[in-house]
């Protein structure tokens, strides 16, 4: 439930609510400027009317309010600042736009060294790069494991770029935090609530793609609310598109622009957008970063490969080196244009 406090209500004030909900052994998350909301977690069904009524009482609150929504910990009413999750002083969520641009899978060091410091030479903020893929055939390549996560670590010692990269089994959690900056949940296991939850456990940042079996905005906060409730705040919401329903499609997938203005408007979670696999086809890439970008997303992740001909996964869409500069000039106009903080 929600403890809405009145205009001016004082820290003495606020203090007391955020001590009566401690003292029956409920959390306390304080957000707002101008008015005071306090998010009470972990209330019982059974002490909610009660509670709620005796904090009613406090001459200093406004109105205690339930949880409409099937998700808390992630909705805007819980907390009214938007989350910004910093990696190694990069800010996702502050109101600038953060690229995060790599190849689909890390191949070598080569590789993945060529497109990190090209990234980094046209502006990029975060390297990306797969050591665990997950793919359709097991006949594909399936990723360099943990060499792969050596490679991005060593790319970051280089670049000074943060790496995110995907994690497949939640027994990695561990191995994967000590290389790689934020934890990437693929399409694929959005609803892998096991490894949702020992992500949560790690405290370390999440990109938490979009997908699964339902990938209703609802059902995506209720995955971000899995990581969130173990006590991990670092969250990042990657809309990456849907599926194609009834028959041929142009693209992979539909990508879901509308879904930055739904999330602002419901989450204090960043989005960032995958233009990538939300086309599959880079010819596409750039209209669609643009799109984002114009429509206030935190974020972009783009897949960059120095030889998309020759990429062991996800070549059809992934863009050059040259042209993910070019795009990232015409993305620094739309952004700024539309009035994102410089980054
Ligand atoms: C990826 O980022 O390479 C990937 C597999 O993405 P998704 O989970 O969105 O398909
Ligand atoms: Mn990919």
């Amino acid at each position: 439930m929600i403890i809405v406090m009145r205009s001016g209500a004082t820290k003495a004030e606020i203090d007391h609510v955020v001590e009566r909900l401690t003292e029956r052994g409920y959390g306390a998350n304080v957000s707002g400027s101008e008015v005071t909301v306090i998010g009470a977690i972990g209330v019982l069904d059974d002490d909610k009317a009660g509670l709620a009524d005796q904090l009613t009482a406090l001459p200093a609150v406004d109105k205690v309010m339930p949880v409409l929504k099937r998700y808390k910990l992630a909705s805007r009413e819980f907390q009214r600042e938007r989350t910004v999750v910093v990696v190694r002083g990069v800010a996702i969520g502050d109101g600038s736009l953060t690229i995060m641009a790599g190849p689909c899978a890390v191949e070598s060091a080569e590789q993945l060294l060529t497109v990190a410091r090209a990234a980094k030479a046209a502006g990029a903020h975060v390297l990306r790069g797969g050591a665990y893929k997950p793919r359709t055939s097991p006949y594909d390549f399936q990723g360099m494991g943990r060499e792969g996560l050596e490679l991005l670590a060593a790319a970051r010692d280089e670049t000074g770029l943060p790496v995110v990269s995907e994690i497949l089994d939640p027994h990695d959690v561990e191995l994967c935090a000590r290389y790689v900056d934020i934890l990437q949940i693929g399409a694929r296991n959005m609803q892998n609530y096991a490894l949702l939850k020992e992500v949560g456990k790690s405290g370390h940042p999440v990109l938490l793609k979009r997908g699964g079996m339902y990938p209703t905005i609802e059902n995506w906060m209720l995955c971000a609310e899995y990581i969130l409730r173990e006590g991990n705040r670092q969250v990042i919401l990657c809309e990456r598109g849907l599926p194609v329903t009834g028959g041929e499609s142009a693209t992979r997938n539909v990508l879901d622009i509308s879904a930055v203005a739904v999330v602002h408007g419901t989450s204090h979670l960043p989005i960032v957008v995958d233009p990538s696999h939300g086309t599959g086809k880079a010819a596409y890439v750039a209209s669609l970063a643009l799109a984002a970008a114009a429509a206030g997303a935190d974020g972009l992740i783009i897949e960059v490969h120095p030889d998309p001909e020759r990429a062991l996964s996800d070549g059809p869409q992934s863009i050059t080196p040259a042209q993910f500069a070019e795009l990232m000039a015409r993305v620094r106009v739309v952004s700024a244009a539309v009035g994102a903080k410089a980054s």
